[in-house]
């Protein structure tokens, strides 16, 4: 049976996931939008390598929040947005990692409904992936965790609040995203509701990049070590999943060279 066509900018909006560090971590559907795009409005986890595939004449424009710091307001993204679709430019929205994860896809989704544009979702390689892979580890496994938990560190309120009681359990995976400035708060929640002192704790930054790095640690030594380690990049943080021990060597030993 042939392949499907690739999906070539049959809607007006493709909200597309860049994937977590360079190109070749893009979808080939992704890639064939982004190259026929007159419009690609990105956040700023997005690659400077994946932007240059965007056609010379198109137009690029950055559009994103950052943490606790700047932030372009979700109304005026939007408004970006549905103002090009309108004008019959081929607009693609790209997000880091995956869109349908931690991507504020709903608001624009509603915004382009609102505005009767039509669109399309592409998925992307979540960080929670690459950051799994770059410590060899599965984020589920039989016998071990039969699921994980997808969370934010941080959310329109400040610190996220979670089921703190479940997270404790003996065996509970999380992965947590935006949760580096969250560290002394999920720690404490966390020891509060008795998880032992020893549970793994590690963190990927730059997850899939050249600059990727590692970080293992437990609960109890979780704040001191990433403040030592002065993380810059985007992190993903495990909660209850270590590196495979071989990979743990490598990263402690070049955290010995560093
Ligand atoms: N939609 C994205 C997540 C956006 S929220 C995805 O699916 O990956 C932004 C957070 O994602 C960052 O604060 C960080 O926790 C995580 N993140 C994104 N890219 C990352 C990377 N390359 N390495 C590690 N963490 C990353």
């Amino acid at each position: 049976m042939p392949i499907q066509p690739a999906s070539r900018h049959v809607v007006p909006v493709a909200l597309v996931g860049a994937g977590p560090g360079g190109a070749d971590l893009l979808t080939i559907r992704a890639l064939r939008l982004i190259e026929s795009a007159d419009v690609v409005i990105h956040d700023r986890l997005v690659s400077d390598d994946i932007l240059t595939l965007a056609p010379a004449q198109a137009h690029v424009i950055a559009a994103g929040k950052q943490g606790f710091g700047p932030a372009t307001p979700q109304d005026a993204i939007n408004a970006l947005i549905t103002g090009h679709a309108r004008t019959g430019a081929r607009v693609v929205r790209l997000k880091g990692g995956d869109p349908v994860l931690f991507g504020r896809l709903e608001e624009e989704v509603a915004a382009l409904e609102a505005a009767g544009i039509a669109y399309e979702i592409v998925p992307g390689v979540s960080a929670a992936s690459a950051a799994a892979a770059a410590i060899g580890q599965s984020l589920t496994s039989r016998g071990r965790n039969s699921g994980i938990r997808l969370l934010t560190g941080h959310d329109m309120q400040g610190f996220a609040d979670h089921d703190w009681r479940a997270l404790a359990r003996p065996g509970e995976v999380a992965a947590l995203y935006m949760a580096k400035r969250a560290a002394r708060y999920v720690q404490g929640r966390l020891m509060m509701h008795g998880a032992a002192p020893d549970t793994p704790v590690t963190l990927v930054e730059n997850a899939a990049r050249p600059d990727e790095r590692i970080l293992a640690t437990t609960l109890a030594d979780w704040p001191p070590a990433l403040n030592e380690a002065g993380l810059t990049g985007p992190a993903l943080t495990f909660l209850g999943l270590a590196p495979r021990a071989a990979r743990s060597r490598i990263s402690q030993t070049i955290q010995e060279l560093a």
